[in-house]
């Protein structure tokens, strides 16, 4: 029996995009497979997590996963002294690669590290600043309008849920949770969420005897028939330096049934009408602070 899982491949940094979705795309053209890219586009500040290695628990999963080696010391000191470099300006026909070669290409951020870090104090015309400047820049690069966003670090709130309205997505991947549901704020129904349903590499590597020998094994483990599978993976990790263990995923899944697709098919498979739920703020173990949860 065939097992449909869909491949979500976030794209937070320039080193990301210069360098992880190439190798991507080469990969997944070698095993024909198509993903979902979700694409950052602003400014890349996310070396300013350096700061964060003063909080222990954030050091701790640094250490963890080794992050130096998966993220790169260039990653790690990006916008801590001067602006952040933008990704649009310097790598425009990388980010239109994916939607060359036929993968679906969506909207994942303008400015990742301020929207995961300050999404809680953003005034709604911050956010929608956020949100447009992010949809402009990829619809330029694109030629097209893109029709999938997913935030940030899963960090979506009633006020971002409902500014993404106005954008005419065709559905939005904010969340973690189970299954394909009708978001529901305010009493109004938003658009169809499809949430990450795996955990990634950063949360579980080196916990509850999980290591490189057997990650492979246990997000396979984890993908079942009859059920929404939806794994995440970045840029900046599988794409660079774990680039060979996902070649290895790919052909292991391959042989246990496991057909990887972009979001938009999962989408357009659902026939029966979607649960309406809410989204709440909750933790997960190797991450640090709070992500949106399907309820
Ligand atoms: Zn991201």
């Amino acid at each position: 029996m065939t097992i449909h899982v869909g491949l979500r491949i976030d794209v937070d940094t320039i080193r990301g995009t210069r360098d992880g979705v190439p190798a991507l795309v080469r990969l997944l053209a070698k095993y024909d497979i198509q993903a979902t890219f979700f694409m950052s586009v602003g400014p890349d500040n996310m070396g300013r997590n350096l700061w964060r290695l003063f909080k222990p628990k954030f050091l701790v999963k640094m250490l963890r996963s080794n992050a130096a080696s998966l993220y790169g010391y260039e990653t790690l000191i990006s916008g801590t002294a001067w602006p952040g470099t933008m990704i649009c300006k310097k790598l425009a026909h990388i980010i239109r690669l994916p939607h060359e070669t036929g993968h679906e290409v969506g909207l994942h951020a303008w400015d990742h590290y301020t929207w995961q870090t300050h999404i809680d104090r953003f005034s709604e015309k911050r956010m929608l600043s956020h949100l447009q400047r992010g949809f402009d820049t990829l619809t330029e690069i694109l030629g097209s309008r893109p029709k999938a966003s997913a935030v940030p670090g899963w960090r979506a709130n009633e006020k971002s849920l409902l500014l993404k309205e106005r954008f005419g997505f065709s559905y939005n991947s904010d969340c973690r949770g189970k299954s394909l549901f009708v978001p529901m704020v305010g009493g109004k129904t938003l658009t169809t969420q499809i949430p990450t349903t795996l955990p990634t590499y950063d949360e579980v590597i080196g916990t509850n005897g999980i290591s490189l020998i057997n990650y492979n094994s246990f997000i396979i483990s984890q993908c079942r028939p009859g059920q929404l599978n939806v794994y995440t993976i970045h840029a900046e990790v599988e794409g660079i330096s774990l680039l060979g263990e996902f070649e290895k995923l790919l052909i292991q899944a391959r042989k246990e049934g496991i057909k990887f697709q972009p979001l938009r098919n999962l989408l357009a498979a659902q026939s029966q009408p979607l649960h309406v739920g809410e989204i709440i703020k909750s933790t997960t173990q190797g991450r640090e602070g709070w992500m949106a949860w399907q309820e």
